[in-house]
């Protein structure tokens, strides 16, 4: 895998639902298709030149080093740190990868410091030695492989993902889905309702809509099939007793 060095490496983030992040790779490997706002991003400013650019992972090199000087600094004014935005911390099929998220991990564990953690890759049951303050996600928009195939070619399957989530849940960690970016009916149908009750068991849920792909506006209604989705996200969750998040412009009022 190539090498990078960089400057910074922990920093203030302005998504809703984050506070301070770690992006220890440029590029991913995963590759989704939706298309994925990192990809466009690292294209738009130069970081990577294409698509197929954007699928070779390049490793921070010098992330512990920087991690080391930059976590007592700021240690204060962290609340967590979310592992990654721009990235994924267990990228399938790249072991340095994971082996570097982990001893990111284990240095803010050892600062106690709060992490979160989101991948479509597979969770290592490893997590489960850290404090239980931290939470670890996986991200899972449908239960369709026809789905993943297109829109998140080199994630792993829906089931791998789901069992390592599981197993931690069972390990006594907390856990939490992120069902974002969720697909309109003319994308995959599917039933949300099915797709919930595999993560019954979860502490949290994000739930948010499909941004920067036509297909969504085109479906008919979909404002509607929007809303309507957010009313059974939050029913579910009320009953289960599952925190949940909706992510703005997902819900709008009177359409
Ligand atoms: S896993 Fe995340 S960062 Fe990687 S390609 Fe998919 S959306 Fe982008």
């Amino acid at each position: 895998m190539s090498k990078i060095k960089r400057n910074t490496l922990l920093y203030k983030t302005g998504v809703e639902y984050g506070d301070y992040t770690i992006n220890h790779v440029l590029g991913c490997s995963h590759g989704c298709t939706y298309p994925c706002y990192a990809f466009m991003m690292a294209r738009r400013f130069g970081r990577v030149k294409d698509y197929q650019d954007w699928l070779k992972p390049r490793l921070v090199e010098n992330s512990i080093e920087l991690l080391r000087k930059e976590i007592p600094r700021k240690q204060k004014s962290i609340k967590s740190v979310h592992l990654c935005f721009t990235t994924d911390p267990f990228m399938y099929g790249h072991p340095e990868v994971i082996e570097m998220s982990l001893e990111i991990i284990r240095l803010l564990d050892h600062y106690g410091i709060k992490c979160t953690a989101l991948t479509k890759g597979v969770l290592p049951l490893e997590l489960a030695k850290f404090d239980k303050m931290h939470e670890w996600g996986i991200s899972l928009v449908s239960f369709d492989e026809g789905f993943r195939k297109q829109y998140e070619p080199f994630s792993a399957d829906y089931p791998a993902r789901l069992a390592s989530i599981k197993k931690l849940n069972d390990l006594g960690c907390k856990t939490w889905v992120s069902m974002e970016p969720y697909p309109t009916p003319n994308i995959v149908q599917q039933d949300l309702k099915e797709l919930l009750s595999k993560v019954s068991f979860t502490n949290k849920i994000i739930f948010g809509r499909l941004h920067y792909n036509k297909l969504v506006s085109a479906f008919p209604g979909y404002q509607g099939f929007y809303n309507d989705a957010v009313k059974t996200v939050i029913d579910f969750c009320n009953d289960f007793d599952i925190a949940y998040h909706i992510k703005a412009r997902t819900f709008r009022e009177n359409e």
